[in-house]
């Protein structure tokens, strides 16, 4: 059996939200999809160890924002490798309040949807909720992300909580791996050659020369926390 098949299936990248009582959180997911239009119902993968879980579990309602190509990692690492249960995302996220009193991240959102969960299946680590669409609109002609541009240009990792979760390999670039730096907290590594344009990081500036108040672009861990490859 070959494994790296599974990993030629694609997908987006979307943050999942919702709530319980007065308290929201929300996290990202690339594992959304559609199952019918006549009524118009969605599927969600969500690991049993997420706060997301646990309050889709009691209020029975999420939404998706479908976040754009254009997405800042600080945003998909606040909601991505940061828990609900320490900080709280939405803080400094522009939001909205929907239809199922959930909240519906904006920023970088090209669209959204709402749903109300009509079933859900137990698959070990995760639960799949089944979810009829109540509401949905367009918010931008932005393009939206596809997992593999997530991956292959802004550089992004999966969570080990992610359910298409794989140990990675050594990614292959010119940059001598002497010259690389990993996150010792999400595994980012950061290529010289590649900068971090999204934090004002020109390609070409070795990790040494970085501002001393820079910090991971996908889990906001201080310099510190990266070794030398
Ligand atoms: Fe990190």
């Amino acid at each position: 059996m070959n494994t790296k098949t599974v990993q030629k299936i694609s997908y987006g990248v979307y943050i999942i939200s919702s709530r319980k009582g007065e308290k929201i959180n929300g996290q990202i997911a690339n594992t959304v999809f559609q199952i019918t239009s006549d009524p118009p119902t969605m599927a969600v993968s969500i690991n049993k160890q997420n706060l997301t879980h646990e309050y889709i579990r009691e209020s029975r309602v999420f939404t998706v924002s479908i976040l754009s190509k254009e997405t800042p990692m600080t945003l998909i690492g606040l909601f991505g490798y940061k828990s609900g249960r320490d900080v709280d995302k939405f803080s400094g996220t522009h939001f909205k309040t929907g239809v199922t009193k959930a909240p519906i991240v904006l920023d970088s959102t090209v669209g959204y949807l709402e749903c109300e969960v009509l079933s859900e299946t137990d698959v070990g680590t995760h639960t799949i909720f089944i979810g009829k669409i109540v509401d949905c609109d367009l918010l931008s002609s932005a393009e939206p992300m596809t997992y593999a541009y997530y991956h292959e240009v802004k550089g992004g990792k999966s969570p080990k909580t992610a359910p298409t979760y794989v140990k990675e390999e050594e990614p292959k670039t010119a940059t001598p791996a002497s010259n690389r730096y990993r996150c010792k907290v999400c595994g980012y590594i950061y290529d010289p050659e590649k900068g971090d344009p999204d934090s004002g990081v020109k390609p070409g500036t070795p990790f040494e020369e970085l501002p001393d108040n820079w910090v991971c672009p996908i889990c906001s861990a201080p310099k510190s926390e990266f070794e030398k490859e």
